[in-house]
């Protein structure tokens, strides 16, 4: 992926190994990444048959914050935010020997998509190269074409983005990212390493340029996603996150700002923790210290 490995050496982007928590099959991967938190093993059973999603997200924050959402790929997702896409086009993830229409299907709709000024977010879940590890495991000779074409798909996004944000002069941006892994043998739902290590890059204008960074990336949560999504959108963190915002990608903010972001995230888990531990208020001081002033509970 030679334009990927550009932006991740030295282009404005950061890149982290996120790791997925078992079951690492789609639908509790994709509630990860939107709610923050994390889903039963029942979600394993639900997997081809997944109901709407009910727990707070980010898409569905989004879309109340009145953000105009286009999704096209995997229809798990459909399922999930059934009424939260302004326009949608979902592929079965069924026909596990296709590996070719399936991102065909996706990417027939981008040059289009991306000339349009009407939506602020644009997901996109391609489903060939996870069919391609089913088919004939993670060393396939087509492996290496299409992630040559995720590449090219990639490229084009970008240039896209870039071209448009010389108009508003506002930056986008772009998450590259992985539902789940893929074992030596070429599938996933268990917890080996190559099944919970998923790539994470986040690309965008706004961060500063690197001369080169050639450091291994850091380790981070799935779960970290939806809280730093949320303060980028400016939308409140889903309630049942338990993700950190990732750090370097606001820390080109001034301090004042840094410090507002993380205060929200530390309220919000903060609140979490008071709900679900028992002996979270035990202490008096810890009592007092749990609400920050200004802060209290409206009554209900
Ligand atoms: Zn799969």
């Amino acid at each position: 992926m030679p334009y990927t490995t550009y932006l991740v050496e030295k282009g404005s982007s950061h890149s982290f190994v996120a790791e997925a928590k078992p079951p690492t099959v789609t639908m509790p991967r994709i509630k990860a990444l939107m709610t923050g938190s994390l889903p039963g093993f029942i979600d394993v059973v639900r997997n081809l048959n997944s109901p709407t999603l009910l727990e707070d997200n980010v898409i569905t924050r989004a879309k109340a914050a009145g953000k105009r959402i286009i999704f096209y790929g995997d229809e798990t997702w459909v399922k999930l935010f059934p009424k939260h896409f302004v326009e949608y086009d979902g592929t079965t993830s069924f026909f596990v020997s296709d590996y070719t229409e399936v991102d065909d299907n996706v990417t027939r709709h981008l040059d289009k998509v991306l000339k349009r000024h009407d939506w602020d977010v644009l997901i996109l879940h391609y489903l060939g190269l996870d069919h391609i590890g089913h088919i004939s495991g993670p060393n396939s000779p087509l492996i290496g074409r299409k992630l040559s074409e995720m590449d090219s798909v990639l490229m084009k996004i970008h240039t896209s983005l870039l071209s448009e944000e010389r108009e508003t002069l506002l930056p986008n941006l772009l998450v590259l990212c992985g539902d789940h892994g893929m074992s030596e043998a070429g599938g996933h739902g268990a917890s080996s390493v190559e099944e919970v290590n998923t790539a994470m890059i986040l690309i965008s204008s706004a961060f500063e340029r690197k001369p080169g960074d050639l450091r291994r990336p850091k380790y981070i949560q799935q779960t970290d996603l939806a809280a730093t999504l949320s303060i980028g959108l400016g939308l409140p963190i889903p309630k049942s996150s338990i993700g950190n915002l990732i750090f370097p990608v606001v820390e080109g903010k001034p301090m004042r700002e840094q410090l507002r972001f993380l205060h929200l995230n530390t309220v919000q888990l903060s609140k979490l923790l008071q709900e679900n531990v028992p002996s979270y208020k035990k202490g008096p001081r810890a009592a007092s210290a749990q609400r920050p002033p200004g802060t209290e509970r409206q009554g209900r």
